[in-house]
């Protein structure tokens, strides 16, 4: 089967030509007839399978088809910018040749660009929940003729909170539209919501909780304290292109970037601490390849699309099975094959065994040889520790200043091993589920 059974519209057709695809991945030979024939679609599909072009074609197709131009048709709510920037670079390039419009809305920037561009009029908004908000309470945007709403990453929504701004935008859109849900997990919150939105829909899936079949997984028995050299002897002996690593707070992430950049490797990190231009710079390095390594918590890794992720190593094991799903469906992207590396502690155990559950096969278990799997931790476990503050000098009293108007020295204080991880992107409300967007 090839794109030119689904009979595209030659301009939406030269889109994915230009894009080099030759075959539709499992998602889109699924989902794109039933979007092109008008249903509502609720789609079961984790990052990695295609699964934006199996929306985006026949909405291309839809809009280039009847004349309608200058206002919003197609809307396309994304959990965090970079996806909502990933989103419509698809519909840019997909839709090249169709002379239709896509525009981004996201928090983090100034909002007079966005209603410039707004003004201009777009027939695609691809958009975070909070900014959009913002834009229909001034009344920068107009939904009044919307034809099709996708809810994309509708699981990763519910986790950032988003739910209640969702539901409060549904009220702002017209009743009669197609609807698509896109989602890798599905929670009951989700399953809920896609009750209310969705009108007799069709249901299309792939890899409902497994991972990408093109990944192989496989763990790493290590103390604690050896991960860092583990880490470092495995990047030496394994033949990699572009490495993410997982780490379970943002303190962790920047010292192990730290690490690996003293010892020469192309490394960056993503934490929620980066101003938006640094984010932007570290995504583009590991885009381009002039970054080879990236590391990353869960939450700055969110929408993170680069296609030729070879390995992805949990550097520390995610808190739930669904944020494994989700770290290594960024390797093994649509025909790709990708690696899969967990360093598993003791403690880790019971996630091992709720993931195998998932996967429904046992994950492999290595020993990387001639490591020294011996070396016993040292006394105290400096290793994430920040160093202390340096000591604080004392303040001279004023002359003729009674005693006590000079505070005594404070005490530096104690190391911080981990630090709580702030949310990206449009900051989002309140977490009603954050369990894996905590630090220890
Ligand atoms: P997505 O799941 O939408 O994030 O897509 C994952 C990656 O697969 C992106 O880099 C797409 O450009 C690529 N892709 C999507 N569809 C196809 C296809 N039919 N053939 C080859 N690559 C594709």
């Amino acid at each position: 089967m090839d794109f030119t059974s689904f009979n595209l519209h030659p301009k939406v057709a030269a889109g994915v030509t230009a894009a080099g695809y030759d075959t539709p991945t499992p998602i889109q030979k699924q989902a794109i007839p039933k979007v092109m024939a008008g249903s509502d679609v609720m789609g079961l599909a984790q990052t990695g399978t295609g699964k934006t072009a199996a929306f985006a074609l026949p909405i291309l197709h839809r809009l280039v088809n009847s004349g309608n131009r200058g206002h919003v048709r197609a809307l396309i709510v994304a959990p965090t910018r970079e996806l909502a920037e990933q989103i419509h670079e698809s519909f840019v390039s997909l839709g090249e040749k169709t002379g239709l419009h896509s525009t981004t809305v996201y928090g983090g920037v100034s909002i007079n660009p966005q209603i410039q561009k707004l003004k201009k009029g777009s027939e695609i908004v691809v958009a975070c929940p909070g900014r959009l908000l913002d834009h229909i309470q001034q009344k920068t945007i107009d939904l009044s003729r919307l034809e099709v709403l996708v809810l994309d990453e509708a699981d990763q929504m519910f986790d950032m909170g988003f739910l209640p701004a969702i539901r409060r935008l549904l009220t702002h859109l017209p009743k009669e539209r197609q609807t698509l849900l896109f989602s890798a997990t599905m929670p009951i919150e989700i399953r809920s919501l896609a009750n209310d939105v969705l009108k007799n829909p069709q249901t299309v899936q792939v890899d409902t909780v497994a991972p990408a079949a093109t990944v192989s997984h496989a763990l790493y028995p290590v103390e604690p304290h050896l991960k860092t050299a583990l880490v470092i002897e495995l990047l030496k002996h394994t033949d990699t292109e572009s490495v993410l690593i997982f780490t379970r707070t943002k303190h962790r992430a920047k010292r192990l970037d730290e690490q690996l950049t003293k010892l020469g490797y192309k490394a960056a990190s993503l934490q929620g601490n980066l101003s938006q231009n640094r984010r932007q710079a570290a995504l583009d390095g590991f885009r381009d390849g002039s970054v080879q390594i990236l590391v990353a918590t869960d939450i700055a890794a969110r929408g993170i699309d680069v296609s030729k992720i070879s390995h992805v190593i949990n550097y520390d094991i995610p808190s739930t099975t669904d944020a494994y799903i989700h770290r290594i469906g960024r390797t093994g992207r649509a025909a790709r094959s990708g690696d899969a590396f967990t360093l598993v502690a003791r403690e880790d155990m019971i996630m091992v065994r709720s993931i195998e559950r998932v996967l429904g096969n046992p994950i492999e278990r290595r020993l990387v040889e001639g490591f020294d799997y011996n070396v016993v931790a040292p006394k105290k476990d400096v290793e994430f520790a920040r160093p202390p503050r340096p000591p604080q000098q004392r303040r001279k009293p004023a002359e003729g200043a009674p005693r006590s108007a000079a505070k005594p020295a404070q005490a530096a204080k104690p190391p911080v091993a981990h630090e709580k991880v702030a949310p990206i992107g449009n900051q989002p409300p309140k977490h009603r589920n954050n369990r894996s967007q905590r630090g220890h």
